[in-house]
């Protein structure tokens, strides 16, 4: 299927994902709230695959990194220390109504012939200048109502129930619960440099402008790796993650084209040199996933505000250092949406979803072709129960055939298993393959080996990571 534009595909994806229980608007029943989603029966289980396939790659088959998961509520010190009070902050700008963040009120006045370049190019260089520009455009009315505020993206709550003044954010990244809890995972485990702390978990943006879906949210999940190093190592390791999460990223066979390395111009507060991986969700690229060289700014304001020492010795010299951090950070709910981007395919008769086999909700669907024959049903179960232990799968005996391979189909199934009158004969199932509705016949008691092959992975993780 062709799209005039992007909006129609955008659309017909959001209606896809909550047809087929991926993903809902969150309080749809309150007529929902703007920029939070909840993940239906399916779209759980693709998440959970999503994570578990990263979790694996970063921590599970690596010997030298650790998982952790801390609280989303922290002491506030940790936000003054961390720089987010003072700086992680963003430009609201208001015009005739319409929120834009700043990029986008760039593009806006550029469009703008009376807006001399001379004051664009300032902004460019020193946002701070655009209180400059707006005077500029307000005495020249180009616009009726323009109201401009710098605003911090935390969501502050109170955090003790009697006292409003003592207050807290939920946390705006993961990174920084890895970071305080530094000593004590020195202390209880044999790490040694080169070192990652590994962390799945919820953060929170008041973000200005969301728009697409869930590529931005207010509330979603980061899988964050913070990989301490000896000073002096960064590039190499710079180097080696960039690799290391590209190739990772290819994996889903979402097509290389679709990926772009970006180096970041404008730094946060906390970061010395950044590259994005971006990727091609509809028609542009977009940011996907940040490595970040976060030298050893966090550790050292964590030190001075907590007034704590962290010891730590170079393996070489033995000598006292402090170590540098390369950071990578991808957004779970982004990824998602980056796969659901690509694997949505229109075709005149179906809608499917051509998921990567190993993210897929369900991976099999068994079907007896007949309901009311007692022993193809029987059949149709122990070929259930046979391979429920390996694999998520599904039984389903409701609607007609061609209905349940349309269902199966539009929730990206890889295999669908179908058992017939000749099954109790020859002892042979058909196997139809989602991507080409092709069929074959297999005999049953070589099912499970032959599944095992089409789902397995870990020649993947062989391939990628070196002990
Ligand atoms: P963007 O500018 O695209 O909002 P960012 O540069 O602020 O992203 P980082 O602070 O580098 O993002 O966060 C690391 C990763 O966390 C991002 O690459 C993205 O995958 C994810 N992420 C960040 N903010 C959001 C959000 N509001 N919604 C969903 N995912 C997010």
């Amino acid at each position: 299927m062709r799209f005039d534009n992007n909006n129609n595909k955008l659309n017909l994806i959001i209606k896809h994902a909550k047809s087929y229980g991926f993903i809902y608007n969150s309080c749809e029943i309150y007529n929902g709230i703007k920029s939070i989603y909840d993940y239906g029966p399916n779209g759980l289980v693709m998440k959970n695959n999503i994570k578990k396939f990263w979790w694996d790659y970063m921590v599970r088959y690596r010997q030298n990194i650790v998982g952790i998961d801390t609280s989303i509520l922290m002491e506030k010190k940790v936000w003054i220390a961390s720089g987010h009070i003072k700086k992680f902050k963003e430009y609201y700008i208001e015009i005739d109504n319409k929120i834009y963040k700043i990029k986008e009120f760039i593009n806006l006045i550029l469009k703008n012939k009376k807006i001399k370049r001379k004051y664009l190019n300032l902004l460019n260089n020193n946002k701070n200048k655009i209180y400059k520009l707006l005077k500029i455009i307000k005495k020249k009315k180009l616009f009726n109502n323009i109201k401009v505020k710098k605003v911090n993206l935390m969501f502050r709550t109170k955090i003790n129930p009697f006292n409003s003044k003592i207050y807290t954010y939920l946390r705006p990244e993961t990174a920084q619960g890895i970071f305080i809890n530094l000593k004590n995972i020195i202390n209880s485990t044999k790490l040694t440099l080169p070192f990652g702390i590994a962390q799945i978990g919820k953060s929170f943006r008041n973000e200005i402008v969301t728009k697409e879906f869930i590529f931005r949210t207010k509330e979603f999940e980061q899988m964050e790796m913070q990989f301490f190093i000896t000073p002096g190592e960064e590039k190499k390791w710079y180097k080696y993650w960039i690799d290391n999460r590209l190739n990772w990223h290819f994996f889903f066979n979402l097509g290389k084209k679709n990926y772009k390395l970006n180096n970041h111009k404008e730094l946060s507060h906390y970061t010395t040199y950044a590259t994005d991986i971006e990727f091609k969700y509809l028609n542009k690229y977009k940011e996907l996933e940040g490595i970040h060289f976060r030298k050893d700014y966090d550790l050292k304001q964590h030190i001075k505000y907590s007034k704590k020492k962290l010891i730590f010795f170079n393996p070489k010299t033995n000598k006292k250092i402090l170590p540098y951090i390369i950071e990578t950070s991808l957004g779970v709910d982004r990824l998602f949406y980056s796969i659901f981007c690509k694997s949505i395919k229109f075709e005149k008769t179906r809608t499917y979803l051509k998921f990567p086999r190993f993210i897929s909700p369900i991976k099999i669907a068994i079907l007896p072709l007949i309901r009311n024959n007692i022993n193809i049903i029987k059949l149709s179960k122990k070929i259930f129960k046979n391979l429920i232990y390996d694999f998520n799968i599904i039984y389903d005996e409701k609607k007609s055939i061609g209905k349940r391979y349309h269902y199966y189909d539009a929730i990206g199934t890889p295999f669908c298993v179908t058992i017939d009158k000749l099954s109790l004969i020859d002892k042979t199932v058909t196997i139809r393959n989602r991507d080409n509705m092709k069929q074959i016949r297999y005999k049953i008691n070589l099912l499970k080996n032959y599944f095992k092959k089409k789902f397995n992975i870990y020649t993947f993780f062989k391939k990628s990571i070196k002990y």
